[in-house]
């Protein structure tokens, strides 16, 4: 068992009896949050959502069979796990929240062990879902973000900048004749280079908001906000220059192997009647003219 709360936990019910007791077995392991009523909750779970939603049924404003519901309705909050807790017992209750879409529905008087249980059982079923979506994110050879991940993330970035009136740069990575590495040394060998690559550019770039993603094969793109066009380009002169400096040896063989990168950089002010995919195109043509002007060099622009 985690012993740091990673999981939190928010209890609605007005029940001060009941919410002594499910503090008591609960506080020990997770983070709680309190919340009175139905409207709070709405509000509450809106702005950060908890990991599972212990819902009472008689709760004041909204009961929670409307709560739940309303959770249902909204992108950002239909993925909430919800276990009614209540007394009000018998089958057409029970039924209807679990038609509603509750994970499960707890009858009051309860034994605080299976109380316990049962609360385990819904965040270890969290877990494996955040596990599993991670693995989705995450690029299996090189361990650092996938195309997927990439998509998600320039948009969300796109937004941001857009809302703050920033630039946002992107690079497009390539490497120079790369087939001809492979036919060399082996595709392991291949391997063993983009690994090292993806490990290069994430060192170098160091800022939170800094991302680099592997599109796949072997195109990397990365991601730079609050920083210019100059800025942007003078970064991808500094991951071109450290990449041709870089040597990765050769398996079982007393050799170093190297190779070289072409960039193409876009920088633009996002605003909202430019689609994201502009940002795309430039970074892409950009890299283009790197190659056709003769490779191992940045396009900016
Ligand atoms: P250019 O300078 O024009 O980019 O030439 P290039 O040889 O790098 O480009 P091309 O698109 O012709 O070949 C890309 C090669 O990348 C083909 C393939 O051998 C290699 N490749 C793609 N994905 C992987 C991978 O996952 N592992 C390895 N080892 N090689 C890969
Ligand atoms: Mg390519
Ligand atoms: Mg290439």
């Amino acid at each position: 068992m985690e012993n740091e709360k990673k999981y939190c936990i928010m209890i609605a019910d007005d029940d001060k009896a009941n919410l002594d007791i499910l503090s008591s077995i609960l506080m020990n392991e997770y983070d709680l949050r309190i919340v009175r009523n139905g409207k709070a909750v709405l509000e509450q779970v809106a702005d950060s959502p908890p990991d599972l939603l212990l819902l009472g049924v008689m709760i004041p404003g909204l009961t929670g069979f409307e709560v739940l519901a309303n959770l249902k309705q909204v992108e950002s909050t239909h993925h909430i796990p919800v276990i009614f807790i209540t007394s009000l017992d018998g089958e057409g209750y029970e039924e209807k929240g679990l038609r509603l879409g509750a994970v499960d529905y707890i009858t009051k008087p309860f034994n605080q062990g299976i109380v316990l249980a049962r609360i385990r059982s819904q965040i270890q079923i969290v877990r494996y879902i955040r596990e599993i979506e991670r693995l989705g994110m995450i690029d299996a050879l090189t361990d650092i973000p996938n195309r997927r991940n990439f998509d998600i993330r320039i948009r969300e970035e796109w937004r941001r900048e857009g809302r703050t009136g920033s630039s946002l740069s992107m690079m497009m990575v390539d490497i120079d004749f790369f087939k001809h590495y492979n036919d060399t040394y082996g595709h392991p060998q291949g391997d063993i280079l983009l690994r090292s690559l993806a490990s290069l550019f994430t060192v170098h770039l160091k800022r939170p908001s800094d991302f680099v993603a592997r599109l796949g094969g072997e195109e990397f793109a990365i991601l730079l906000s609050g920083i210019d066009k100059e800025g942007a380009a003078l970064m991808a002169e500094k991951i071109r220059a450290a990449t041709e400096e870089m040597t990765v040896p050769v398996t079982d063989q007393n050799k170093n192997t190297s190779v070289t990168i072409s960039i193409g950089v876009a920088t633009l002010i996002p605003d909202k009647d430019t689609p994201v995919e502009e940002l795309v195109e430039k970074a892409d043509k950009n890299l283009y003219a790197a190659k056709a002007a003769g490779r191992n060099r940045v396009v900016a622009g």
